[in-house]
């Protein structure tokens, strides 16, 4: 028995579930009645719009930032990734530039005007990321059940984009998304990265059908990052058409100056032509789906609002509330 234990967790209410239907009431789609944008420094992600997100997996130098800014802000790209804290598989391989990358890849942006998101992978950096002014907060797969980081990241007025966990199921990702949310923070884009299944021909299946599913269940923007799902550069232009096709919000793309040089993910990194030709191809698709490819910048007065966009136009997963409500059942049900 350890008294001064038992004391303190007997002073904490015990968090109690929610009442009704639904497993995760901040984030089901009726709880806003229709999509809802987040905007990311005047970008809005959900809106008439998709937003391309591109840049480098990892923040290297400066040199190379620069070039990296320069070609994604040619191609036509909304904002621009890049990561300073890389969650790598083997403890040999490199870790990331950490702080001073953060510095980097704002610097290198702000050269361009786009805003930027980055991996957080330790609660402890929270402070050091929010000093560096990075405008979204990435949550990679493999913290996509890192509760404690998300319950932080609920305390914060930045924007989240979550990634799909490699074997999280729909719902568990909507359930990680909800704690975020339960913490107050309702700025979440959901981003579906790739699945792990039986096949290895590729890095992982990007689950297509997650877009228009995801989307029907939840009022969150939904962007595809189709490099990690493919894991190979030419993969990427098929996969980043289908998601747009699917409906998906936005994407999320790997792009090096030089691919072959790169120090993380060399074999996805599209050379910044092969992004402008992407790019051509992806305003395409967009058009035909009756949408538009980035440049949607939102007065400055907007840009710490989310805003509600209503049910007058379903998406391309035709949602309509009362449907979807009868329908979302076999997800809501499987939630343990
Ligand atoms: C990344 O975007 O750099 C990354 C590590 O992605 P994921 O978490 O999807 O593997
Ligand atoms: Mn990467």
């Amino acid at each position: 028995m350890d008294a001064p234990v038992d004391a303190a967790r007997a002073a904490v209410p015990p968090v109690q579930p929610p009442r009704g239907g639904t497993p995760y009431p901040l984030v089901a789609r009726e709880a806003r009645g229709g999509d809802a944008a987040v905007h990311v420094r005047g970008v809005a992600i959900g809106g008439d719009a998709v937003q391309v997100i591109a840049g480098p997996c990892s923040v290297e130098t400066e040199s190379q930032m620069r070039a990296a800014a320069a070609a994604v802000a040619a191609g036509g790209a909304a904002m621009m990734r890049g990561g300073a804290f890389k969650p790598r598989t083997s403890p040999y391989a490199f870790q990331g530039a950490g702080p001073d990358g953060l510095t980097l890849l704002t610097a290198a942006a702000m050269r361009h005007g786009l805003p930027v998101v980055t991996e957080l992978t330790d609660v402890r950096m929270l402070d050091a990321f929010l000093r560096a002014g990075v405008d979204a907060i990435q949550v990679g797969t493999r913290n996509m059940q890192n509760y404690d980081l998300l319950k932080e990241l609920g305390r914060v007025d930045v924007p989240v984009v979550l990634k799909r966990g490699m074997s999280a199921t729909i719902a568990e990702w909507l359930l990680a998304a909800e704690y975020v949310a339960a913490g107050g923070n309702r700025r979440i884009v959901l981003c579906e990265r790739g699945i792990r299944t039986f096949e290895t021909a590729y890095r992982n299946v990007l689950d297509v059908t997650a877009i228009p599913v995801a989307k029907r269940e939840t009022h969150l923007p939904v962007i595809v990052d189709p490099s990690h799902a493919g894991g190979k550069a030419w993969l990427v232009p098929a996969l980043a058409a289908a998601a747009v096709a699917a409906g998906a919000d936005g994407l999320l793309i790997e792009v090096h100056p030089v691919p072959a040089q790169a120090w993380c993910d060399a074999e996805q990194a599209l050379t910044p032509g092969e992004f402008a030709a992407l790019m051509r191809t992806l305003r395409a698709v967009a058009a035909a789906t009756g949408r538009s490819l980035g440049g949607d910048r939102v007065a400055a007065t907007a840009q710490r609002e989310d805003i509600p966009s209503g049910c007058a136009q379903p998406g391309p997963g035709g949602s309509r509330a009362p449907r979807m409500r009868a329908r979302a059942s076999d997800i809501r049900d499987a939630v343990r």
